[in-house]
């Protein structure tokens, strides 16, 4: 049994079949975009970019906030259409998708003017004397925006939203499980004012991605699976086009000694189960001292088995929202079991709910000979392994191929920030699960096979935008050098070097 359901129709064209992962109810259905419809898409968004793009930062803004006042408006139908195709519960579906929308296009029409608008540059040293500097940044044009299911409407709407400041026209192509939250995006701004053709949502399946990956759009930003990541950076680099990837995790969490092991627990849960374990930074690897190993699994366990999988709203774990995923967490945790690993709680898929539902699980004595630990299970499972000391758990999350987020748990907020420096990962909480990518102020970008560039924070807005310097003239007019050369030209240069750099006085003062 599938979620999706693909059948070729008369003319070669792909229709799919959704059923809802809360109870296979039917969700929908939609026919893939054409090549030919995604061109034509390109080309309508570019002539909209353009006029889009002779509006001032203020103007811009202005849509953004009528976004925010849709958003706002209509939050219980993008709820509904959240929560029926990836079967989150109320509270994650409000805070994940609505909360964090609103946040992001308040965040960014509020400071888009002011961290984009041309800025003079002082020049250092002679050409300070020379010339004057400053840097435009002017919008790439057309974004393809492919995104993946687990946040199928903030994915999609937080990177078009600091495209669309920036002056550009996007093209989403959202998972083709979760097509009808992403289309919401559309909608939405297309019912707050935005103009034709800014916001486009190109539904269809992997094919359609690659199409899209393969049209003139001026800069691709991916969401998904490293696998899927490496084949879009090889189409972007055979077509040299800018591209950021945000891949897979397998993120750590490190107990320290000193820990607050009930606070701890808490949030190894949290971060493990939250979105059904579905989340990029999801706690995968929880490594605890030996000291604080028993308690830390008692509580952790106790908490996990009072947590609500019920199919309802009220639920605390949602459903998985494509059947493809509930057999690699299958896999993942009866390989552990068959290994050694203890299973406190859980363990299988909840066959009391007529969806696609597995049980929040706490697996101890886990290893990286297993897969658990080695690949990206993205689902409700709390795996811990016993560590001596926290510099064996410092190594053991960095013996990883990915690097997305990790985090770290300690009363000495010293030794946090010394040991979360050695984590070699995109970013790092301390005392909490991981949270960058929910602080708009600051980048959020995974290393080794976890991504490929940055998205959010200043580095994401200046990252669709080409940053163009503009020199002009100063005290010296005209060319700085001039045909023909001469031996004056060359003595003329030796003495401007040793006059500015000749000693460490005047570099200090120049250089
Ligand atoms: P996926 O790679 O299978 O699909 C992602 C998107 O790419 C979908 O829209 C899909 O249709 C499209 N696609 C598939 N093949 C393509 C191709 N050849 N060219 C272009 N597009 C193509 O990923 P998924 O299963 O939808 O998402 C889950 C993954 O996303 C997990 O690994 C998760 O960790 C990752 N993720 C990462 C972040 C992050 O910010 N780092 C956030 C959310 C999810």
């Amino acid at each position: 049994m599938s979620i999706l359901t693909r059948h070729i129709l008369e003319d070669g064209r792909r229709e799919y079949i959704l059923k809802s992962p809360v109870d296979l109810s039917s969700a929908g259905s939609f026919i893939a975009t054409t090549k030919k419809e995604i061109v034509e898409a390109v080309d309508r968004g570019r002539l909209a970019q353009k006029k889009w793009s002779i509006l001032s930062y203020k103007e811009r803004a202005a849509y953004m906030h009528s976004m925010i006042d849709e958003i706002i408006k209509n939050q219980d139908e993008i709820m509904e259409v959240v929560m029926k195709e990836t079967g989150k519960p109320k509270t994650e579906a409000l805070s994940m998708e609505v909360y964090a929308a609103v946040d992001s296009l308040s965040f960014y029409a509020k400071r888009a003017e002011k961290l984009l608008k041309p800025k003079r540059i002082k020049l250092h040293g002679v050409m300070n004397l020379l010339k004057k500097a400053m840097v435009l940044h002017k919008p790439l044009g057309v974004i393809g925006i492919i995104t993946p299911w687990n946040g199928p409407f903030i994915l999609a709407l937080n990177p078009a939203v600091q495209a669309l400041l920036a002056g550009n026209a996007v093209i989403i192509k959202p998972s083709e499980v979760t097509p009808f939250s992403s289309k919401l995006v559309e909608k939405l701004f297309l019912q707050s004012g935005l103009p034709d053709n800014l916001v486009q949502v190109l539904v269809g399946d992997g094919q359609t991605g690659e199409d899209l990956v393969q049209s003139s759009v001026d800069k691709i930003s991916f969401t998904g699976s490293v696998a899927t990541g490496k084949k879009v950076a090889m189409s972007c680099s055979e077509k040299l086009v800018p591209f950021t990837l945000e891949l897979g995790g397998n993120d750590a969490m490190i107990v320290c000694d000193d820990a607050d092991i009930d606070k701890a627990a808490s949030g190894a849960l949290i971060g493990s189960c939250m979105n059904a374990g579905q989340y990029c930074c999801g706690t995968e690897r929880i490594y605890v001292t030996e000291g604080n190993y028993d308690e830390f699994i008692k509580k952790l366990s106790h908490k996990a088995s009072l947590l609500i999988q019920n199919g309802k709203e009220n639920a605390d774990v949602g459903s998985i929202v494509w059947d493809k995923q509930l057999m690699i967490i299958e896999e993942h945790v009866q390989l552990a079991i068959d290994a050694g690993a203890i299973l406190h709680t859980g363990g299988k898929r909840n066959t009391s709910l007529p969806g696609l539902y597995f049980e929040p699980t706490v697996l101890s004595n886990v290893d990286h000979s297993m897969k658990i630990m080695n690949e990206e299970t993205f689902g409700p499972i709390a795996c811990v392994q016993k560590v001596i000391d926290e510099e064996e758990a410092l190594m053991l999350a960095n013996d990883s191929s990915y690097g997305l987020n990790g985090n770290i748990w300690t009363e000495n907020r010293e030794k946090g920030i010394r040991l979360a420096n050695k984590l070699n990962t995109g970013a790092v909480s301390i005392n909490d699960m991981a949270m960058s990518y929910g602080v708009n102020e600051v980048p959020f970008g995974g290393i080794k096979n976890s991504g490929f560039g940055l998205v959010n924070g200043v580095e994401g807005l200046k990252g669709y935008c080409h940053p163009m310097p503009i020199i002009t003239e100063r005290f010296s007019k005209g060319p700085v050098s001039e045909y023909p050369y001469s031996e004056k030209t060359v003595k003329d240069m030796q003495g401007a070097i040793k006059l500015f750099w000749g000693s460490k006085l005047i570099r200090k003062i120049f250089g």
